[in-house]
């Protein structure tokens, strides 16, 4: 059987990129809804897609509950997988671009502005 392809279909529907570390400790409340995510470690629904479901790992932004249950390595992780994220993003996004850069952060319209508007030199 073709499982390679059953898999690149689910990631081009959702829109959400799997390698983010943050899906290993989340699940989908009601898939295939990628909005609702439940914490692996204390149950909590997170409603605010993959995101959202970060910062209640990393227990970094304010409007989210941080997670109480989650092991200081996982916290790291993620902490740390965000630093990347920013500093890629800052530094030349089309040089990663399988990096994740779908998530909703309210810069979509920024995206395509830039799309649209590459300058040859
Ligand atoms: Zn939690």
């Amino acid at each position: 059987m073709d499982t390679r392809t059953s898999s690149t279909a689910i990631e081009d529907k959702s829109g959400n990129n799997r390698k983010d570390p943050t899906w290993k400790y989340v699940h989908l409340l009601k898939p295939p809804n990628t909005n609702d995510l439940v914490c692996n470690f204390c149950n909590k629904v997170t409603k605010g897609e993959i995101y959202r479901a970060k910062q209640h790992l990393a227990g970094r932004h304010h409007n989210v509950t941080m997670c109480k249950r989650c092991p200081t390595h996982v916290r790291e992780e993620i902490q740390d997988y965000m630093l990347k994220k920013v500093t890629a993003k800052d530094f030349d996004k089309t040089s990663f671009p399988d990096f994740e850069d779908v998530e909703r952060m309210g810069d979509d319209e920024d995206e395509d502005e830039i799309g649209a508007n590459i300058e040859v030199p």
